[in-house]
């Protein structure tokens, strides 16, 4: 197999991302593979949510400020980017958020913390939105510190950070690993290695105990009543990253088997999408999905911009 190149991933962990974002938003509606299928393949532009959306604000932020920012220049492009489109099905803590900034001398931060009666949020939508950070910073020891700055823009809770550092931190191991590479002994390797890296004790015990579901052989179907693939960090996030070790050398049987047996079915698949992406890299997604993303132009050469920051 010829090597994958670091451009391939950069493209395939975002691209990965928007349409599994995509694809999983339709199963909503279209809660079979063959229904699915043929309605994908109809389509002449396949929408993506707020979890693209996000991730786009997250590559944007990077890019503007050369990779110098801050949660709160990170916010209020979040929230520039939620004005122009508000339509993107965000959860209810980001509006909420933005609207409470505009008439308040607080920072988003500060605002987030307030979520919730105080505790913030531990949603998954810090994590839903890490692909393009997990690549920019893949080769950065920093990236759980980096991941939090990231996160506490609207989710402040430990539960919340914890899911998007862990994911950025698989993203990040994934982009030098070659197709094909992943064995059993490597993917007990990782998930060692994420349990070591995540900070609660929520995240290390389901992580653990996925590990040992797997090991035992248990469906995926068995591990999602197990640990579930709600709204919940600590379901959807250990679900995503499970469904990524069962089946990682497909990107398209991956995503469809994922995202229809998931409950949040946009963001499991923006999440497992994003993982496979960035591990078999863009030429391992079908090109006729791709060409089908809602703008795909713009998403593809803010991938490109990214990469360029990262080499110089
Ligand atoms: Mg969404």
């Amino acid at each position: 197999m010829t090597q994958i190149n670091i451009k391939s991933k950069f493209l395939g962990g975002m691209i990965g991302g928007a349409l599994g974002d995509c694809i999983g938003e339709l199963t909503f509606r279209y809660g079979n593979e063959k229904t699915l299928l043929t309605q994908v393949a109809k389509k002449d532009i396949i929408r993506y949510t707020d979890d693209t959306a996000m991730a786009i604000g997250i590559a944007e932020t990077i890019i503007t400020t050369e990779g110098n920012w801050t949660t709160q220049d990170l916010g209020r492009i979040f929230h520039a980017n939620f004005n122009e489109e508000p339509y993107r099905g965000y959860g209810s803590g980001p509006p909420q958020i933005f609207r409470t900034v505009e008439r308040s001398d607080k920072n988003y931060q500060e605002i987030a913390s307030q979520l919730f009666g105080g505790e913030g949020s531990f949603g998954n939508g810090a994590s839903m939105r890490i692909s393009p950070l997990g690549l920019f910073y893949y080769d950065n020891s920093d990236i759980y510190e980096i991941a939090k700055k990231s996160a506490v823009a609207t989710h402040t809770n430990p539960w919340g950070i914890d899911g998007a550092a862990t994911l950025a931190k698989l993203i990040s191991l994934l982009v030098p690993k070659q197709p094909g590479e992943l064995t059993d002994q490597q993917k007990n390797g990782i998930l060692d290695e994420l349990i070591e890296f995540s900070h609660t004790d929520k995240y290390k015990n389901i992580l653990k105990r996925g590990k040992e579901l797997i090991q035992q052989n248990k469906s995926l179907k068995n591990v999602e009543r197990i640990i579930g693939s709600g709204v919940l960090a600590y379901t959807s996030v250990p679900f995503s990253i499970f469904a990524f070790l069962y089946n990682p050398e497909s990107y398209k049987k991956n995503l469809i088997d994922t995202v229809l047996l998931s409950r949040d079915r946009d963001t499991v698949g923006a999440m497992v999408g994003g993982l496979l992406g960035a591990y078999l890299g863009i030429e391992a997604i079908p090109d006729e999905w791709i060409q089908k993303i809602e703008n795909k132009s713009y998403i593809e050469n803010l991938t490109l911009k990214l990469l360029e920051l990262k080499k110089e």
